[in-house]
């Protein structure tokens, strides 16, 4: 019989409510070639993050380590975009090596796939996430303020043919800006036997355009589809952010993230570390947690260690009041500052 290594983990990671957490999100960058118009601010007044807060590879798989060993045992590396930091692969395959770590999967703009898929799939990447909100190049650039739509295209299609599995699309639904390509965007992704996951948007966009009445909420996304299609609801598996309907019983299936209409807060499993080493146990957290002095100048990992599990005790409970707010939200950071 093949021999199963299961890695010694420490008592998990549990948050006030119960709780426990599972995945990482490594934000790896904030910083971003696209500038689209939900994440960032205006590309003329965006203040970066320091390069000098910025955690070296080896910072990071240090602390996914020590989270692995609290039971942690995914991680999606995203950003601003995560293909614009240098040798990116190099720490997916640390991370990839990482004790405990089953998975390593990103979220990517595409513009770099094209020439970097196949170094990520050999580093042990195991599938990407890959954001388009329009298929019209024009409307593509307006939304991403960058005419980047046949790159994005290709690049797609390179990460299928590497391998990297799965390749899912990401598109975030606003109306008055992509509400008539629905279908469209469903259908690019279906015809493939890709997944596609429809966002509901969030008010943590830099532009300050978000309002309610902007997010097209994931019942419409149902609506407008299963108009064409067989929709089977699979429901939402605990931890998961989107809830998943099969389609006509084959591959490629839809996929909702109603963080807005239905948030899903009360079995959220996730924690996320932003590129200047601040922790944080959701993604509507307005408070920061610094890991750097446990990481930087000697700390210990028994330190950091407490130090987690003192902030994630912390964790909202949830974001069911966003639902009636008006205005946006007074966010201590946009978007692509926080990792998506
Ligand atoms: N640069 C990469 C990309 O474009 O996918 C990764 C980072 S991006 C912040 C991660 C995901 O967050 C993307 O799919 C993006 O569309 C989504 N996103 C950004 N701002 C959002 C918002 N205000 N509401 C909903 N989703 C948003």
């Amino acid at each position: 019989m093949p021999s199963v290594s299961v890695p010694a983990l420490g008592h998990p990671l549990v948050d006030g409510k119960g709780r426990v957490a599972k995945k990482l999100r490594i934000s790896v960058t904030d910083r971003c070639n696209f500038a689209c118009l939900f994440c960032m601010p205006d590309k003329s007044k965006v203040k970066w993050l320091p390069t000098a807060d910025q955690l070296a590879f080896p910072e990071i798989e240090h602390v996914a380590r020590v989270l692995a060993s609290m039971g942690v045992d995914s991680i999606r590396v995203t950003g601003g975009e995560p293909l614009l930091r240098p040798k990116v692969e190099e720490l997916v395959e640390g991370l990839t090596a990482t004790r405990g770590i089953d998975s390593v999967d990103m979220t990517s703009n595409g513009w770099f796939l094209k020439q970097k898929a196949r170094a990520l799939k050999s580093a042990g990447l195991r599938g990407v996430t890959v954001s388009l909100h329009s298929l019209k190049p024009d409307r593509f650039a307006r939304i991403s303020g960058i005419n980047a739509l046949p790159r994005v295209l290709e690049g797609i299609e390179e990460a299928v043919k590497v391998g990297l599995d799965p390749v899912k699309i990401n598109s975030v639904a606003i109306r008055g800006y992509n509400e008539d390509e629905i279908y469209d965007l469903f259908d690019y992704a279906h015809s493939r036997g890709l997944s596609i996951r429809f966002i509901e948007f969030m008010p943590l966009d830099g532009l300050g355009i978000w309002n309610p009445d902007a997010v097209i909420s994931g019942k419409e996304i149902v609506d407008i589809v299963g108009k064409r299609h067989a929709l089977k609801a699979m429901g939402r598996m605990l931890g998961k952010t989107a809830s998943l309907w099969s389609v006509n019983d084959g591959p490629g299936d839809l996929g909702l993230i109603t963080s807005m209409s239905e948030p899903f807060c009360d079995d959220c499993d996730r924690v996320r570390l932003t590129s200047d080493g601040k922790l944080l146990s959701c993604l509507f957290d307005t408070e920061y947690y610094d890991l750097k002095p446990y990481i930087r100048d000697g700390g210990s990992d028994a330190k950091l260690e407490a130090f987690i599990r003192e902030v994630v005790k912390k964790k909202p409970d949830g974001v069911g009041y966003m639902t009636t707010l008006r205005e946006g939200w007074a966010k201590p950071r946009n978007m692509n500052a926080i990792g998506g």
